[in-house]
């Protein structure tokens, strides 16, 4: 009897409420600290109280945030393990619990609430941190093999260059016990690290300085899709309850059956179901497509899910039938899918009719730019030309390259990235520009229907923002 993912929420949830934290629901992916652009971590909600600027109304905290990394969108459907769009489940101490507990609720989260076998654990802890190491040796009993020393980069947090700070221990899954005590925890084809424990212990002065804080804080994070992976004993996040029947639908649009595609076919399909729970969840908290931060992120992630739609032979507009599925995946741990539903496919059917419009009239030019360069016995694409069918036209790089290669040619990238440069210099030296596109959840819902669907060009945006 495996655990779904909704299960596991729940139970991570109820052990916690058990022991006296207070569950907060998950906040908006538009967080309220204006230092990052989209929630990356459950601790966002409470890093005012962690700073010491907000009075917590309660000693513990426990909640499953959704959250969006685009540092990982590289990653997406490549790892067995990386989401843009992923469930934190978290616990938290406002200047209560510490370590000790902190460490011994971990364990027991894993290995008895979700029954994980015990010599299947590893557990990495900062390497200055004795005590961190000794609680597990000597308390929890975890043998010395399968406690693993990291440095500063890996297993310390900060919050800023001053301010909160301390070390962490993770807690990581061996897939392959039989491969013996030689650990590299960096071997994600063995393992998978899967709940942070961070104890935030010390205050940094500007001088670089460590000082004991007088209230010690605990912030935790556990992935629900690896968790999930764990439990359900499949081969990667993906193939998971939370996620599959998405592969599968997209699959079925594209009539290509996942368990038999080929890699190439498997990370589209991947990217795409991957893509379109960011995507709704970003619109379904008020993001809307646009050319500067969090509605560039969008914009780039539903023009990626068309872009690998075509990749794998889908030429019709697809992902409002692929929204309803994320939406019935989800509704049930978050009700305001349903409500947002109109919302959700109205923006999509606008941004996907939008880009597949830009991409047909790129192909054309691209195609009169191919006819010419074959007749002057040509063989490459110069930078420029790529230049302005992107800048101009809104046409991706990556398909121009992709034509391109299928006519036999290649392209000048040096060349585009050199033109690249030079518009971002362009940018920086005459915009500043301010996203009024962007609506905070508070807003009046009623002017939901008002945002940019012009397509501006992607000039002013990528000095702001990587994705
Ligand atoms: P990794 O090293 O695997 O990239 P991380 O150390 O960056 O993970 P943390 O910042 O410690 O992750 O986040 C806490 C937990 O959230 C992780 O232990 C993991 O379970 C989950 N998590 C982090 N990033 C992702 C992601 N991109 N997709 C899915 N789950 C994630
Ligand atoms: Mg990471
Ligand atoms: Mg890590
Ligand atoms: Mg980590």
């Amino acid at each position: 009897q495996k655990l779904s993912g909704d299960e596991i929420r729940r139970k991570f949830l109820e052990f916690y409420r058990k022991r006296g934290h207070q569950i907060v629901t998950s906040a908006s992916l538009i967080p309220e600290d204006p230092t990052v652009l989209l929630t990356i971590a459950g601790m966002l909600t409470f890093k005012p109280i962690f700073l010491g600027q907000r009075i917590p109304e309660f000693p513990r905290a426990a909640s499953s945030q959704k959250c969006i990394r685009t540092n990982d969108i590289e990653n997406v459907g490549r790892t067995k393990r990386h989401h843009t769009f992923f469930e934190m489940l978290g616990n938290f101490s406002f200047g209560d619990y510490f370590k000790e507990q902190a460490i011994s609720w971990g364990w027991e989260v894993s290995t008895e609430l979700f029954g994980l076998p015990k010599e299947r654990l590893i557990i990495s802890v900062f390497d200055l941190d004795e005590e961190t190491y000794a609680i597990w040796r000597d308390k929890i009993g975890v043998p010395e093999k399968r406690i693993k020393r990291m440095g500063i980069n890996d297993n310390f947090w900060n919050s800023g260059v001053t301010g909160p700070c301390g070390p962490c221990s993770e807690i990581y899954y061996d897939f392959h016990p039989e491969l013996g005590d030689d650990i590299d925890l960096e071997d994600d084809s063995r393992f998978i690290e899967f709940y942070n424990l961070v104890f935030m212990e010390s205050n940094r002065d500007a001088n670089g300085n460590l000082t004991p804080l007088a209230s010690k804080n605990i912030d935790t994070g556990m992935g629900l899709e690896r968790m999930a992976q764990i439990l359900q004993q499949v081969p990667n996040n993906y193939e998971t309850d939370l996620i599959l029947p998405i592969i599968k639908k997209v699959g079925d649009i594209a009539r290509a059956d996942y368990s038999k595609s080929d890699e190439k076919t498997k990370i589209s399909l991947k990217i795409i179901s991957d893509h379109m729970r960011a995507i709704v969840h970003m619109i379904a908290d008020h993001i809307y497509a646009s050319n500067v931060g969090r509605g560039y992120v969008l914009r780039r992630l539903i023009r990626r899910v068309v872009r690998h739609g075509r990749l794998i032979g889908i030429d019709e507009e697809f992902t409002t039938k692929l929204a309803e599925n994320v939406i019935i995946l989800g509704e049930s741990a978050y009700p305001h899918l349903r409500e947002r539903e109109s919302a959700i496919k109205t923006e999509l059917q606008q941004e996907e009719s939008c880009f597949l419009k830009t991409l047909a009239r790129g192909e054309k030019i691209l195609a009169g730019v191919i006819n010419k360069l074959k007749h002057q016995d040509k063989t490459i694409i110069s930078g420029d030309e790529i230049f302005k069918l992107y800048d101009t036209y809104g046409f991706p790089k990556e398909l121009t390259q992709e034509i391109a290669e299928e006519e036999g040619l290649t392209i000048d990238s040096d060349g585009f990235t050199i033109e690249m440069q030079k518009q971002i210099k362009r940018a920086q030296s005459s915009h500043k520009t301010i996203d009024l596109t962007v609506k905070h959840p508070l807003d009046n819902k009623s002017s939901d229907h008002i945002h940019s669907t012009e397509f501006l060009g992607y000039t002013q945006t990528v000095t702001s923002v990587r994705v």
